[in-house]
């Protein structure tokens, strides 16, 4: 019998996808050594020394692999433009010609084909008799295929997916905890403006999440994060009510007698955004300072109903210095961009999830993030009804999330 671990699985599959009339390939039932008869050869030597022709695979199990590829691309435009190509006449040069052009499905398609490959490798020696079902067993544990997707990161939109109102959702800290328990990295990330990182880590442990206060990216912290890379020692008027500062490490803050300011930096709306503080702020605008919004919110609920936000003062301020605000906050990409940065992982390593189709799910897609919508929050399936874009997937809860990412087979 033949250990599969003498076997050069790279020469095997040329073999296997070798589907010339002219030349066939053979192995050593022993050594597990491959050979190649070309047309100058005479196949019965082969034969004679004991060696074993290799079939190769026919065009439908090569088609199989390539449609069990297909049917794994988790985002939904990549799949259909896929779909569309493998039907008909052409499809392997349709379809080589789509994945190779992508710089993500490429090296994921390569990947795929040679773990499947390399499991109809191991069927073929197996049904000769020239491997044992254990060694090819051990053989494929040893060389576990790869996840089509390599998602090893999380981010967790917080309100209406893990909590509302600071108590935890049916089902929302198991799903948690079974993600830190496969081995995932998780952020949770919020545009809140009216409680400190430290803050929301303290209510999410009272809520019984195990969170870790640096796991938790806020807008301050994500603007922090933008002010540090294109703004290095900015002199910076903060408009925000709420308790914003203490997430602002590392950001000079103006007095309220300091003249030279760079950048006007808006957080969370509220009393302090009075008239005198906008004026001062058009005053720094007009004087060449950048605008930094940590969000552009409209309006919050609360249960005096909706209040203004300080998405108003930036689009007030907008309009009257002529100048155009960079949003750190969600939807734009700081946020999610310093929450990847924090696990120190890509964007086609994560996945986002949120309750929030356009702020959460379609923008990280943007982004080239895994987008998940949950039906939990402020859901509304007419907003998913209406929307151009489409999640990847959408769930009833974070409850189902584990279950989704271990794919169909976990
Ligand atoms: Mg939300």
């Amino acid at each position: 019998m033949l250990d599969p671990r003498k076997i050069d699985f790279g020469m095997m599959l040329m073999a296997l996808e070798d589907r010339s009339y002219e030349s066939s390939s053979w192995i050593h039932p022993e050594t597990g050594a491959i050979e190649f008869c070309s047309v100058d050869d005479d196949p019965e030597e082969f034969a004679e020394r004991g060696l074993v022709q290799i079939e190769p695979l026919d065009g439908s199990e090569s088609y199989e692999i390539i449609e069990g590829f297909v049917s794994g691309v988790r985002h939904r435009g990549a799949r259909e433009r896929l779909e569309d190509a493998i039907r008909g006449r052409g499809a392997f040069r349709r379809f080589r010609d789509i994945v190779y052009a992508d710089p993500e499905l490429g090296p994921r398609w390569n990947a795929f084909r040679d773990a499947r490959m390399r499991d109809a490798a191991l069927d073929w020696l197996v049904d000769r008799g020239l491997v044992t079902a254990e060694a090819a067993e051990a053989a494929r544990a040893a060389g576990a295929a790869p996840e089509i997707d390599q998602i090893r990161a999380v981010l967790l939109d917080i309100d209406g997916v893990l909590t509302v109102s600071w108590e935890a959702l049916p089902g929302a800290v198991e799903a948690y905890d079974a993600l830190v328990a496969a081995g995932l990295e998780v952020a949770l990330v919020t545009n809140t403006t009216s409680r400190t990182r430290a803050a929301i880590g303290d209510a999410l442990r009272g809520a019984r999440f195990a969170v870790g206060d640096e796991q938790i990216v806020t807008a301050p912290i994500a603007t922090a994060a933008y002010l540090a890379e294109h703004h290095p020692g900015a002199r910076c008027l903060l408009l925000s009510s709420g308790d914003v500062a203490a997430d602002l490490a590392g950001v000079h803050l103006a007095g309220p007698e300091e003249s030279e300011i760079d950048v006007v930096l808006v957080g969370g709306g509220g009393p302090e955004l009075d008239y005198a503080a906008l004026n001062r702020a058009f005053g720094a605008l007009r004087d060449g300072a950048a605008l930094v919004a940590m969000h552009r919110s409209m309006y919050w609920r609360t249960d005096a109903g909706l209040q203004l936000d300080a998405g108003a003062f930036v689009a007030a301020l907008e309009a009257a210095a002529g100048v155009e605000a960079v949003v750190v906050g969600k939807p734009a990409r700081g946020l999610f961009e310093a929450a990847l940065a924090t696990l120190g992982a890509g964007a086609a390593e994560a996945v986002m999830v949120g309750d929030d189709l356009d702020s959460d799910v379609l923008a990280a897609q943007d982004l080239g993030l895994t987008g998940v919508l949950v039906r939990t929050g402020k859901f509304r399936p007419e907003a998913l009804e209406r929307s151009a874009g489409l999640p990847d997937a959408v769930l009833d809860s974070v409850a189902d999330l584990p279950a989704w990412l271990r794919g169909p087979e976990g």
